[in-house]
């Protein structure tokens, strides 16, 4: 057995099987390359769903995060410290909102959004005890956490694990008809990804944002927008709801607000929805941590460059030009996206998805099926014109056959 296999043996003999990777064991990575236990390098097309939007091993990060390592990591928010008021504040600006409630994992932002909503309901709203309803979109993706799966209509995340939590109600993406025919005088909140990564990189048709803005603003429920993996620069703008001049009530953060170093998510709002919170109603012990607020706050200043956005909707031109012309070829069925990131329907004669990620594994290029016939594509945002010409170019043959 060489390295890697030895290392996959031990994975899945002492790892729970919740994954299913590509059978390559990651050593070292800089920028959008990766390389294995066995010293061969691949091109990062997937760039930890979007937590790796500045690359790997981004030198400002590890700049700012060493220097943090060596004043303090952890407090507790049983007392300030000094990099908290300074994140909060220029997070806050960045989104245009009052106010920041910092978490970990986007999951837990997610049960924040939907703990604000609840709280907001029952406080400013109106609503009758326990009768808060909060409207979802089906294929969504939200996170993994009991109440998150409760309203996931894929049966790989949701199956086996009720009782489920209920005050959800499900509505097909995209329709603003269906969506305006749910909400009702206990709704609280509609929650949704402005474009959906997990079912496939599906933008929703032109209007539906705005359209959703309109008729929320209108009933007084609150838009929260799942913006975890498309914000910060992926679609090349700061907030994918920017493609439709759509400012939500809230924002959820997560992935790459953390830089690919340390996991940080985060809920923004204005003072009249995140004010509801008092002392002791909510909280996380490492959320806002300083070793989390130093490396958002680069994360921060990097996105006020402008730079990586620009990049992105270049970049991001490119690839959608040069998929494109796959479409019609009998290998590609679809290609969906925006800015650096695009859901490729791959035509079943020539596989699975699955198959050719493996197939595109072996040529150096890494990506991730989803659903089957799908692959995505989201490189770091870093990465240059020569190596996503590279990775196309190994993508083209793979589809040849
Ligand atoms: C990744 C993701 C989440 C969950 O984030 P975790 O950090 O994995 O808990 C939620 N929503 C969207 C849109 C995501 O992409």
């Amino acid at each position: 057995m060489n390295a890697t296999e030895r290392s996959i043996a031990a994975a899945e003999a002492h790892g729970a099987h919740n994954y299913h990777p590509l059978p390559v064991v990651v050593a070292t990575a800089e920028g959008a390359w990766m390389t294995d236990v066995e010293g061969r390098r691949y091109l990062d097309m997937l760039a930890g769903y979007s937590a790796l939007n500045f690359g790997h091993g981004n030198r400002r990060l590890l700049d700012a995060a060493k220097a943090q390592l060596e004043r303090v990591t952890l407090t507790s928010r049983a007392f300030h410290h000094d990099r908290y008021a300074e994140f909060c504040t220029e997070l806050a600006a960045l989104c245009g909102k009052d106010m920041v409630l910092p978490m970990n994992t986007g999951a837990e932002a997610i049960e924040t959004a939907v703990k604000t909503a609840r709280k907001w309901g029952y406080r400013v709203k109106g609503v009758p005890d326990g009768r808060a309803k909060i409207i979802v979109a089906d294929n969504n993706f939200h996170g993994r956490t009991t109440t998150i799966v409760s309203f996931s209509t894929d049966p790989e995340a949701r199956a086996d694990y009720g009782p489920y939590t209920p005050g959800f109600e499900i509505v097909p993406y995209g329709d603003l008809a269906a969506l305006e025919a749910a909400v009702d005088e206990n709704t609280v909140a509609v929650l949704l990804e402005p474009i959906q990564g997990e079912a496939g990189v599906l933008v929703p048709p032109p209007g539906y944002l705005s359209g959703v803005r309109r008729l929320t603003a209108e009933r007084n429920v609150l838009f929260i927008a799942d913006e975890i993996q498309s914000a910060l620069g992926r679609t090349g703008s700061t907030f994918a709801c920017e493609h439709e001049d759509v400012v939500p009530d809230v924002y959820v953060l997560g992935k790459a607000l953390g830089g690919g170093v340390v996991p940080v998510s985060a809920v923004v709002a204005d003072r009249d929805v995140l004010g509801v919170f008092r002392p002791g109603e909510h909280g996380s012990t490492f959320g806002g941590n300083p070793l989390a607020c130093a490396v958002a706050l680069e994360v921060i200043a990097i996105l006020k460059t402008g730079e990586y956005q620009e990049r992105a909707t270049r970049l991001g031109e490119h690839l959608h030009h040069e998929l494109g012309l796959l479409v019609g070829t009998g290998a590609v069925e679809a290609v969906r996206g925006r800015g650096l990131w695009a859901g490729v329907d791959i035509a079943p004669s020539l596989g699975t998805a699955r198959e050719v990620s493996e197939r595109l594994m072996e040529r150096g290029v890494l990506v991730k099926d989803t659903h089957g016939s799908t692959i995505r594509i989201a490189p770091p945002l870093v990465i240059s014109k020569e190596d996503l010409d590279w990775g196309l170019e190994r993508l083209r043959a793979v589809l040849a056959g």
